[in-house]
């Protein structure tokens, strides 16, 4: 009787009901999260007497004081990782909300239940067996058994949350450290991705080659995705998959080789790296990817993130435009919301007879998303690259200040001649949107000094053309620290050996065969320099190379720099 009883309720609601999500906020510890657990694991276990269900996260710790959400881990094998999300599919639980998910490899479903009239929220994590598993039921066990280790991370919480940081993603990442910390007391340390693994790139072009020239030089091995089988990475690459940033077929040959992927720019697909996660780490991550390679999906994060950037509006049609210029004011800037790099896809708008036709000027399909913003007038471009391991541990080069030419970099100093307050508030901000988007690798912010403001102008999840310095004039290069970061290898020393100056070589004239002269009166200077990307064809400011010089203070570098510069041409030039 029971047991058809059972039944005939099972099919007209589920055991499990649906999650609302909240902002991150801290209450006391509630018993009744137990009952939950239990309940929980009762009907996993009904349906898979072998599954395990651990009650892990802050409600497993009688005591202490968190989200009130009831986290449990089941742990799988990973070919069962399918069949088990299956199964709380079946009791219930729904896909995780939001921007960032966990990868399909080990997702995390949710739901609720109630207990005496109070709903209790629910994460499911199913996981394969392995490290991160260890790590989360060390901490918890430690927690149970440490009060002193629990005041202190419910001090912690309180903190965080009095911060400001409610969004639940964020929240986690600013815990990360901490609790990695511990970790680390406990003797639970992450393992490396170690030399020889393969490291895939997505992109091979010159950043792609410097990375690959770091793994490499590290004792990696390195297997590039890219379509041209002539691009600046081949040479260094031990593997060149051939084809495009969106070829998902292609980037699952590359994941077959691969122990960690990662990209040397923000244009490849989101598909290709939700078919790569399957497979394989991606890092930086998926979210640091989406929330950067769309300006108006920038611009929202940067905001949400606690930055500021300049007053902006997204627009589609010229009247909206026109709307747009009302309420900024003239002049302003029109960007593509994607698909822009080195000042392109993007025209400036000085007066309202310019507002006719400038989207068709752009050259975007009809209806395509755009942001208008308002033309700052910067005393300086400023950047910051920082770096986020895996443990959400970080480090940050000295600030770079930059000087750009119709929107190309061209001239790069660091450390900034800045005041030292302005320098330290650059750095925080990069350091602040990395957590914020629980990045793993190197983070670049372009940054708009305005009067005594900081606004940030541009995100990128990867090494920059303004952290080329950082080769010839830091303890580590930005390329090793994206690679350290990407393995959890540990971050290396981003300190300045000195002042430092790079200058881009850029192209000039039609496109033709790339043949350089002039370079034995540029590298007359022992100080300076030369970085050649292996471009085969030159062509009017395409990046072929930079110059880089080391001296007293960066103007001095600067100098040598330059007059390396002026001594090369491209044959041919006009
Ligand atoms: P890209 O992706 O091409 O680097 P950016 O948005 O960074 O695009 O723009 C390139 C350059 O154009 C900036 O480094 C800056 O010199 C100039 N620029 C862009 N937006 C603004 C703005 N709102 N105000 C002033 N200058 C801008
Ligand atoms: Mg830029």
């Amino acid at each position: 009787m029971g047991a058809v009883y059972t039944r005939v309720v099972t099919r007209q609601a589920p055991p499990i009901g649906p999650y609302v999500r909240q902002p991150a906020s801290v209450v006391p510890w509630d018993p009744r999260t137990l009952t939950v657990a239990e309940a929980v694991t009762a009907l996993v276990r009904d349906r898979r007497p072998d599954l395990v269900v651990e009650h892990i996260g802050s409600t497993a710790v009688p005591g202490l004081p968190g989200k009130g959400i009831v986290d449990l881990l089941i742990p799988t094998e990973p070919a069962d990782v399918a069949a088990v999300t299956a199964l709380l599919f079946d009791l219930g639980f729904g896909p995780q909300p939001g921007d960032d998910p966990f990868p399909p490899s080990r997702p995390l479903l949710v739901g609720s239940m109630e207990v005496d009239g109070t709903t209790f929220r629910i994460h499911c994590h199913v996981q394969p067996r392995g490290e991160e598993m260890v790590r989360d039921l060390a901490f918890r066990d430690a927690l149970r058994a440490d009060p002193e280790l629990t005041a202190a991370y419910a001090a912690l919480k309180s903190e965080i949350v009095a911060g400001g940081y409610h969004q639940s993603y964020q929240y986690t990442y600013r815990k990360q450290a901490w609790i990695a910390a511990v970790h680390r007391r406990l003797g639970v340390r992450r393992t490396p991705i170690a030399p020889p693994a393969t490291i895939g790139i997505l992109g091979g072009g010159q950043l792609g080659r410097m990375l690959a020239q770091a793994a490499r030089s590290m004792g990696y091995r390195v297997a590039v995705l890219d379509p041209d089988p002539d691009c600046p990475a081949a040479a260094v690459a031990d593997h060149l998959v051939l084809g495009s940033y969106d070829d998902v077929g292609a980037a699952l040959r590359l994941a077959d080789l691969c122990a960690v992927v990662t990209y040397e720019l923000e244009h490849v697909a989101a598909a290709v790296v939700d078919a790569l996660e399957v497979h394989v780490p991606v890092r930086p991550g998926r979210y640091p990817l989406v929330s950067t390679q769309d300006r108006i999906a920038e611009r929202r994060f940067i905001e949400l993130a606690g930055g500021s950037v300049a007053p902006w509006c997204e627009v589609r049609t010229t009247d909206e435009l026109r709307a747009a210029a009302d309420a900024l004011g003239l002049p302003l800037r029109l960007k593509a919301a994607t698909g822009g790099y080195d000042g392109r896809s993007q025209i400036r708008i000085a007066t309202n007879g310019e507002l006719d036709g400038a989207i068709e000027r752009l050259g975007r399909p009809p209806g395509a998303s755009l942001l208008a913003e308002v033309e700052l007038a910067f005393r300086d471009e400023l950047s910051v690259v920082v770096a986020r391991g895996p443990d959400g541990e970080t480090a940050a080069f000295p600030v770079a200040l930059n000087v750009h030419d119709a929107g190309i970099l061209v001239e790069s100093v660091a450390p900034a001649p800045i005041p030292r307050e302005t320098a330290d508030r650059a750095t925080q901000i990069g350091l602040d949107l990395a957590t914020a988007m629980g990045l793993c690798g190197t983070l670049t912010a372009e940054l708009f000094w305005v009067s005594d403001d900081l606004i940030v102008n541009e995100l990128a999840p990867r090494v920059h053309n303004s952290g080329h310095w950082t080769l010839d004039g830091a303890e580590t290069s930005q390329f090793e620290q994206h690679i350290r970061a990407i393995t959890g290898l540990g971050l290396g020393s981003p300190t300045a050996l000195a002042p430092t100056a790079v200058v881009n070589l850029l192209g000039t004239g039609p496109v033709r065969d790339a043949r350089l002269t002039g370079l034995g009166e540029a590298l007359a200077d022992p100080s300076v320099h030369l970085h050649l990307y292996d471009k085969r064809r030159v062509f009017e400011r395409r990046k072929m190379g930079h110059l880089s010089a080391i001296g007293q203070d960066v103007d001095a570098a600067l100098e040598r720099a330059r007059r390396a510069r002026a001594a090369l041409h491209w044959e041919g030039e006009t």
